[in-house]
């Protein structure tokens, strides 16, 4: 079986660096693909309340028999604009997810979207604070936060941030808050790792690398995010992908191989929505 390295968050907790993401996968086919993770030695699955497969993923865990505390569950608070998010919202909004996980805790639970415009969050981050005193969230952080909005939070509240979730590949390499994160003690974790396996993974820098080592595009690109200290949570719903995901742990990138994708970052470019205006 696969051993997954752990990063340790600032509370302690012990997060494993490569996880398995949801979005994407209806709650119909979730329960398969989230036991096809786990059955390939997946530990940590990253869904959120609006994958909509919060269900079909708490039915995979049940049916796994893997004990509670060997699994990391991440899910996510929607706290889109169609409700005034207080307390009650926030309670009720995080009830709902452990519900339809099955489950009377979460190993991270996230605020998704900062959304600035509605100035929010961190009201939002004191009903965080107290369900991570709970103890029903073992760790809570932010996702898709900016450096302006890590900054805010700081400036209102002494809980820092487990994990900051942001778009990061190597099309997109995030510097100035992984910088942030390091001096914050924020661990960083990267979705669309692949970059949504688009045209990253056809680049030539990239098949190059991969071709040196014998290995997949998407191989080359997850130990690039590993060799850097990134958690990433990839996703697949292809038996062979998601068991090629996972198996990176037997090989490393040189210094040439990194210098060769770092190259790839230098216009920075999105893939997904821009935070300073996402309200969705
Ligand atoms: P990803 O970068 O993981 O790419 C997934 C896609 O890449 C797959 O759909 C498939 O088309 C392709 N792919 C996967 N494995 C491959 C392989 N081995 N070879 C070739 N192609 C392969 O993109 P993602 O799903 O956007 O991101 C991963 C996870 O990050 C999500 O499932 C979700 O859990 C999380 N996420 C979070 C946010 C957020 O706002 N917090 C936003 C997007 C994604």
């Amino acid at each position: 079986m696969i051993q997954v390295p752990t990063i340790e968050l600032n509370n302690g907790v012990a997060m494993p660096q490569l996880g398995y993401g949801v979005w994407q996968v209806p709650d119909s086919e979730a329960e398969r693909a989230v036991a096809t993770a786990l059955e390939a030695g997946y530990r940590s699955i990253d869904t959120a309340a609006v994958y909509a497969n919060e269900r079909g993923t708490g039915k995979a865990v049940a049916a796994s028999g893997l004990p509670r505390e060997e699994l990391f569950v991440t899910t996510k608070l929607w706290n889109g604009p169609k409700r005034r998010w207080g307390r009650d919202e926030v309670l009720r909004a995080f009830d709902d997810s452990l519900a339809k996980l099955g489950l009377d805790r979460v190993d991270l639970y996230l605020i998704h979207w900062p959304r600035p415009m509605r100035d929010d969050f961190p009201r939002i981050w004191k009903t965080f604070e107290e369900i991570a005193e709970s103890g029903r969230a073992r760790a809570v952080g932010v996702s898709n936060f900016r450096p302006v909005d890590l900054e805010r939070l700081g400036a209102e509240s002494a809980l820092v941030p487990a994990v900051n979730q942001i778009e990061l590949h190597p099309l997109f390499p995030q510097e100035e808050l992984r910088a942030l994160h390091a001096s914050l003690g924020i661990v960083t974790e990267a979705w669309s790792p692949l970059g949504q396996g688009k045209e990253l993974l056809t680049l030539p820098a990239v098949t190059a690398v991969a071709a040196k080592h014998g290995r997949s595009a998407a191989q080359v690109v997850l130990r690039w995010h590993l060799q850097r200290g990134n958690v990433v949570i990839p996703k697949s719903v292809t038996p062979s992908r998601i068991r090629e995901n996972l198996d990176v742990f037997d090989f490393a990138l040189d210094a040439d191989d990194l210098a060769a994708l770092d190259a790839l970052g230098a216009d920075g470019r999105r893939i997904g929505p821009d935070p300073a205006v996402f309200d969705a």
